[in-house]
């Protein structure tokens, strides 16, 4: 039987009340399987990630099991331990207890790195109901004293994948040995490697399983290509492509510029297409006209700015066209976003020409991902293609300048060494690769 409403959970009604202020109608697929097996009292090894509101799918049964049998406090003691690899996620966790147990009473505190022993020592001396901790730290008190695991009921092991990643696996070792056999575990992790695998069959006792598959980040569900080519001939090969997308949906073709836009608007209206630029030089009112019509369908194509296009949310939009590249490689993510929405199929062409070609580089680190080569068209510059396939930077290509004027360069190495040194520096970013960072790249 699938559940598809809170109130067919056994969850007491101060809990159901909060969810209802929350506005949450429905549990999503880890909240309907996770928590009847939890409300039994069921050890779990939960497959999931953040953004599949697992937070809500432990703390809603454990804060349940909490009011239905309220205890005393023990001294520097904790009911309830949530172990968790970082403290954003101590504190996004810690809050989303307050959230939804704001309507019962319970003590709950938070323990990490890099801020003061005390007032931790101080919020455990009477003992809580919830502990959230990282790790190092929680170890460092059970270490001197100051916390005591031994009346742990449940645990929870949060973000397992990303605990080792970091180097906790000893740390969580030593912590699980201080908590009392008799306990109920969770386990939630990304993934299964064999190491997390023989983890959670130390720690849980005949688990139930629940796997939740990753939802597919905004690079993954849509079909991207680059075609490599001179600036100077990118506008005969928009109108062809604006010619095979007639009829075939709405199109959005980005420019970095809100001059550039209103250029490109004149040149492919006079080509016999139907097109209208937003971007900031218009007024608002210009500007939701426009976008009225292209929700409508009356206007087959949109040339907007990256600021412009924010939030533009229509559904039918089959095809997004990057005439230039961004200088920011998640404004990418967010303009090919604007296509492949509610489960169609979407398709994002990017012209890059040999200025651009460190901007190309930057996305592809940015998705994780090598975004197919489109070498069919006449003016496929061959050059440019096979330095990139050989990892190497176009000489031509400048961050600095929006890739507009021509200068140094080099190969990639060199290029990135640049980054570190001054001007733009940037985290290797695995996060659409992981699905971590959906919330930011749903966009
Ligand atoms: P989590 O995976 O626990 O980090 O949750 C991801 C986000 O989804 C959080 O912002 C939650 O507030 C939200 N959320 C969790 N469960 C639900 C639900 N059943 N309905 C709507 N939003 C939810």
């Amino acid at each position: 039987m699938t559940i598809t409403s809170f109130e067919e959970l056994a969850l007491a009604a101060p809990l159901k009340r909060a969810l209802f202020e929350q506005n949450y109608a429905t549990p999503s697929p880890i909240q309907a399987q996770a928590i009847p097996l939890l409300l039994e009292g069921r050890d779990l090894l939960g497959i999931a990630q953040t953004g599949t509101g697992k937070t809500a799918a432990f703390s809603l049964p454990i804060l349940n099991a909490l009011h239905q049998d309220p205890r005393p406090l023990r001294r520097k003691s904790a009911r309830v331990l949530v172990l968790t690899p970082t403290r954003e996620l101590a504190t996004q966790i810690s809050q989303s207890f307050a959230t939804y147990g704001k309507h019962l009473r319970f003590k709950h505190t938070l323990v990490f790195g890099g801020v003061g022993k005390n007032p931790q020592i101080r919020a455990m001396q009477p003992g809580v109901d919830v502990l959230v901790a990282c790790p190092g730290r929680l170890l460092d008190h059970l270490n001197e004293g100051d916390i005591d695991l031994s009346g742990v009921e449940y645990f929870v092991l949060d973000e397992v994948d990303r605990m080792l990643d970091m180097g906790f696996l000893r740390d969580v070792k030593k912590i699980v040995a201080a908590l009392p056999r008799k306990r109920q575990s969770l386990f939630f992790s990304a993934t299964l490697a064999p190491q997390i695998k023989d983890l959670a069959h130390s720690i849980l006792e005949n688990p139930a399983s629940v796997s939740i598959a990753p939802e597919k980040t905004t690079a993954e569900k849509v079909a991207q290509k680059v075609c490599f080519i001179d600036k100077e001939a990118k506008q005969k090969l928009l109108l062809q492509h604006l010619e095979a997308q007639r009829n075939k949906g709405l199109t959005i073709i980005f420019s970095r510029t809100k001059h550039g836009a209103n250029k490109l608007c004149k040149v492919i209206n006079s080509h016999g297409f139907e097109s209208e630029a937003i971007h900031g030089n218009r007024s608002q009112a210009q500007r939701d006209r426009t976008l009225a019509k292209f929700k409508k369908g009356s206007l087959p194509i949109l040339v907007a700015t990256d600021v412009a296009a924010r939030g533009v949310d229509v559904k039918d939009v089959t095809l997004v066209i990057n005439m230039d590249l961004p200088n920011e490689a998640e404004a990418y993510v967010h303009r090919i976003g604007r296509t492949g929405r509610a489960g169609a199929a979407g398709h994002a062409v990017s012209y890059c020409s040999p200025e651009e070609h460190e901007f190309f580089i930057d996305i592809e680190k940015l998705i994780a991902q090598r975004i197919p080569v489109d070498s069919s068209h006449p003016d496929h510059h061959e050059e440019l293609a096979s330095l990139h396939a050989q990892g190497r930077t176009s000489p031509l290509s400048t961050r600095d300048n929006g890739g507009k004027t021509r200068g140094g360069g080099g190969n990639r190495g060199r290029s990135r060494n640049s980054a570190h040194l001054g001007q733009r520096t940037r985290q290797p970013n695995q996060r659409n690769a992981s699905g971590r960072s959906r919330r930011r790249s749903r966009a």
